[in-house]
């Protein structure tokens, strides 16, 4: 008999544990997945540090999930088994709210996430609602491809907020914090025509050498001003105070879009850097459309991912050192 292998969370503030159980019932609708990867995102760490209420408890987390299709649930379609497939944070939506009926469902009022409020991939299996999963091909790695199902989709719809439908080439993005979404997206901005400024930690060298071989035009610490007005920035640090610093760097009518989950608060900032037109905006979550045109221009886009690979039992390690900034690009858990 197959069993479950799953790292467990109990309780915010404390480590996941190793547990393994029988796997479960599959529901109507549902694909079992055999998880070959799964990146560790930075909502990964604000579930396990308590920075998110209500989690369901106990919780397996990991949404960035790459695997194949074990069993296929009734009234399911348009999947085969060995199925190369992903799941994204996005793990269910009502439907019916105004939100989904507006096409919005990035902001259903009754939605479930993976590894949130329904298990996710820091598993050797996870249960799925089918129609929040999405066909891979045969392309490329499981591993780096795994951060593509949130750092990538994230990413992308914070950019088409950046960029507002302006013309990409020449554009001048700017990217606060550079790590596993930055790095995604910087490949896709440049090779769309985009002019990158990526901003780091002060001293972090790394960083900021890793950027300019991605193709970067500058890159500095956050506090630094670019070398050119930026039309637009995307915060991906869960830092405040970088709020009003990328405000300082925007020209007149640019965006400040923030695409974490989770900020520190912001400090008091004066009006001056607000006005004239300039616009501070968050991301939520994702829409399945925003995932259909991410996974399509990705390939074209020739995105490749820096990771670093941890086996799942290792879980706490990658988390460990997500939070303190020792991995360039992400982490991806192997089963
Ligand atoms: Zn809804
Ligand atoms: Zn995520």
């Amino acid at each position: 008999m197959t069993m479950l292998r799953a790292m467990v969370l109990d309780r915010p503030g404390t480590t996941l544990r190793l547990d393994e159980r029988a796997l479960p019932a599959l529901g109507a609708g549902e694909l079992l997945i055999e998880v070959k990867a799964c990146g560790v995102c930075r909502t990964d760490l604000h579930v396990v540090d308590g920075d998110l209420s209500h989690p369901k408890l106990p919780i397996v987390p990991g949404h960035e999930i790459v695997g194949r299709v074990a069993a296929i649930g009734a009234n399911v379609t348009g999947f085969t088994l060995g199925e190369r497939v992903g799941v994204p944070w996005l793990g269910a939506t009502c439907g019916v709210c105004s939100y989904c009926r507006a096409g919005r469902e990035n902001l259903c009022d009754a939605p479930q996430f993976t590894g949130y409020t329904r298990d996710g991939g820091f598993a050797s299996h996870t249960i799925a609602d089918a129609r929040y999963c999405f066909p891979l091909g045969e392309a490329g790695d499981d591993a780096e491809i795994a951060p593509w199902l949130c750092a990538g989709l994230i990413g992308w719809r914070s950019y088409r907020m950046a960029i507002a439908g302006a013309a990409a080439k020449g554009f001048a993005l700017g990217l606060y914090g550079f790590g596993a979404a930055a790095h995604i997206l910087a490949q896709v901005a440049i090779w769309q025509g985009c002019r990158v400024h990526a901003f780091t930690r002060a001293g972090d060298d790394a960083a900021q050498d890793f950027a300019r071989s991605l193709g970067a035009v500058w890159a500095d610490a956050s506090e630094e001003m670019p070398p050119e007005p930026l039309d637009a920035a995307i915060i991906f640090a869960p830092v405040g105070s970088l709020v009003p610093l990328a405000l300082k760097a925007v020209k007149k009518g640019g965006r400040v879009v923030c695409g974490g989950i989770h900020m520190s608060n912001i400090p008091s900032f004066p009006y001056a850097l607000l006005w004239e037109e300039r616009q501070v905006m968050s991301v939520a979550n994702l829409t399945r459309n925003d995932a259909r045109e991410f996974l399509d221009v990705a390939p074209k886009a020739g995105v490749h991912c820096t990771v670093t690979r941890y086996p799942l039992a290792q879980a706490n390690e990658a988390l460990s050192d997500l939070r303190d900034g020792r991995l360039q690009g992400a982490a991806v858990l192997i089963p």
